[in-house]
């Protein structure tokens, strides 16, 4: 790495894949002033835009290891972005707070346990009689919801985080390059990029942020990495509105495991993103609404008005996500089958610091 600690800022980086961990990586290493090129062929079809934006890092009920090491940071450093952002979109923001609720009694207890036993002020139970509780029971015409409200946690609006990380990347004048990686090898002190259209694209250092294919690029054999692809799946289910007021609930919540948002007085967005399969199910209503024992009138006569999906991928044998130096100017950061949008802040950063270590 001799050559590479000369020429810190003429130093080149190929980022491969674009969603939001590609771009995230691009955007942290922009900061330090390196030139950067990001390759994807197929942005617009990852499964970073068919992401629910939830940022879910404090009702975290593990509060030690690495996974909530890196929530935390994550945390700490997505209002440090957001005002950065800010000056490419005003608007974007982090929605809070955000709910999780359940109507399984033991899940309960342990919340009460989780608060009670880290004493943080930023969560706080919330009980049958609490007036969030009583307009949600009383719309899913349900009395046994009950769960915390945690107001440092929200969602982000996928979408338009990733069309202003583009604009902020285009500012930066960060090379976009629309094509799909097929091999990377190492001649010379460079790492070679072979597009499928034979194109050669040298770089000092490579970052892997392509999800699944990520394992097609490096020698798998020596590094053994296995990724399996997950599914997640999200609908918009159109209601009558006289049955039920959608606008008096909370902006965002979740009931034993599915994500819902209101987004008007008859619409909201329901999403499931624990599914072990890769093929979207046919009857995706039935799956997706299918959360509590007796499903509300309103929600039984619901109409599908839009559906997508994701795949994810996700590490077999080790923890997710995967954040590796694989060494020589080589980079894998991929496996975020959940939580890609939270911990994207924390993971880049990791990835800055290692590229940094290069240089000193
Ligand atoms: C329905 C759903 C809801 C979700 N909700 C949330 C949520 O609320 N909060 C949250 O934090 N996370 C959520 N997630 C998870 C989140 O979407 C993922 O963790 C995140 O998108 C992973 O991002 P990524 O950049 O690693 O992968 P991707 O977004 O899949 O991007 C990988 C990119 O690599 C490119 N690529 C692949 N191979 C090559 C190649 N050979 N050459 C060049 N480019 C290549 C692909 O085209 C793709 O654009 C959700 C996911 C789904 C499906």
């Amino acid at each position: 790495m001799k050559s590479l600690k000369e020429n810190f800022h003429k130093a080149h980086i190929v980022i491969i894949g674009s969603g939001i961990i590609g771009k995230f990586n691009a955007l942290e290493l922009s900061e330090l002033g390196f030139r950067i090129t990001i390759i994807d062929p197929a942005e617009q079809k990852n499964s970073s835009n068919a992401a629910l934006g939830l940022l879910m890092g404090n009702m975290y009920q593990k509060r030690r290891g690495r996974s909530w090491d890196l929530r935390k940071q994550s945390i700490e450093l997505w209002p440090r972005w957001i005002e950065c952002l800010k000056k490419f979109n005003y608007e974007l923001n982090i929605q809070k707070p955000l709910i999780q609720l359940t109507t399984n009694e033991e899940k309960f207890k342990k919340l009460e346990k989780f608060i009670y036993e880290n004493n943080d002020l930023n969560l706080q139970i919330l009980e049958r009689d609490s007036i969030i509780i009583k307009n949600i029971n009383n719309a899913f015409q349900t009395k046994n919801i009950k769960g915390m409200i945690s107001f440092k946690d929200g969602r982000i609006n996928a979408i338009s985080l990733l069309n202003t990380l583009d604009k902020y990347l285009k500012n930066k004048k960060i090379n976009f390059v629309n094509e799909e990686i097929i091999k990377i090898r190492k001649s010379k002190n460079q790492w070679i990029s072979t597009t499928k259209n034979k194109r050669d694209i040298q770089s000092d250092i490579v970052i892997l942020c392509n999800s699944l294919k990520a394992v097609d690029l490096i020698d798998n054999l020596s590094h053994n990495i296995k990724l399996k692809p997950v599914l997640g799946q999200a609908i918009e289910v159109s209601i009558n509105e006289t049955e039920v007021d959608l606008l008096k609930l909370p902006k965002q919540f979740n009931i034993n495991g599915k994500n819902i948002f209101p987004i008007s007085k008859n619409k909201l967005i329901i999403g499931s993103t624990d599914e072990y399969s890769t093929k979207p199910e046919k009857n995706i209503f039935e799956k997706v609404t299918n959360f509590l024992d007796k499903k509300p009138t309103w929600l039984m006569k619901g109409q599908v008005t839009k559906k997508w999906f994701g795949v994810r991928s996700r590490p077999e044998g080790e923890a997710s996500p995967i954040m590796k130096n694989l060494g020589d100017g080589l980079i894998l950061c991929t496996g975020f089958y959940k939580n890609g949008f939270l911990l994207a802040p924390a993971c880049s950063q990791w990835v800055a610091n290692e590229i940094k270590n290069y240089f000193s």
